[in-house]
């Protein structure tokens, strides 16, 4: 067959195809066919307060500090409402980006954490995690929204902290309870710049346009 005709059977074939799922749709059982509008990310914001987390600041270790309490470096930021003490109790937490939900549940460390992943594009992915939870507004599986509140900030296990929202941004899958240390011993800061992002500093170069 000359090269024409290739092109008229491929095109008749897609057609075909086509025609064939629509019609297996309205065949079905009458479930709607799903998107998941919500898979990409359109920007980040910030985790609590204002979209630009003007209201909130960060008052307890920062992304790298060397936290005395876990003798490690402190992979994220602890977000508070400056001057509030436990004020910030209760406060909504919001999802930073469009994502999944993959870790949401208590973990002994941590309390109540939620760990979303974020397509930025269709293969790179970063995570971000949220601890030290009082509430958990969502489930493993499920798709949310940039800006959609999932819990709210809490104390950690028995009150264990002052109420303030650990949050870690993340480049590498890791699990919900990864901390950089091994064996009681710290990672070196390089290794843990290897997995972890600088939370402040990414939602900052990747604001909604
Ligand atoms: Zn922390």
């Amino acid at each position: 067959m000359s090269r024409k005709y290739w092109i008229i059977f491929i095109l008749v074939l897609i057609a075909l195809s086509l025609t064939g799922c629509s019609s297996l749709t309205n065949q079905g059982e009458g479930v709607p066919w799903k998107p998941k509008p919500l898979w990409l990310t359109d920007g980040f914001d910030f985790p609590v307060g204002n979209p630009d987390g003007k209201g909130w600041a960060i008052t307890g270790y920062g992304f790298l500090s060397w936290s005395t309490y876990s003798n490690s470096y402190h992979p994220g930021e602890d977000w508070n409402i400056p001057g509030a003490g436990n004020g910030d109790h209760g406060k909504q937490v919001y999802s930073v980006a469009n994502g999944e939900v993959v870790f949401s549940g208590w973990n002994s460390a941590l309390g109540n954490v939620i760990l979303i992943k974020h397509a930025i594009s269709s293969e790179d992915f970063v995570w971000s995690q949220y601890a030290h939870l009082d509430e958990r507004w969502v489930s493993k599986g499920e798709l949310v929204a940039r800006r959609q509140p999932i819990g709210t900030v809490g104390r950690g296990p028995n009150n264990r902290f002052a109420a303030h929202l650990h949050f870690e941004m993340r480049k590498e899958e890791l699990p919900a309870n990864a901390w950089p240390r091994t064996n009681g011993a710290a990672w070196a800061r390089s290794k843990v710049t290897d997995y972890w992002l600088d939370p402040t500093a990414f939602i900052n170069q990747n604001r909604p346009q």
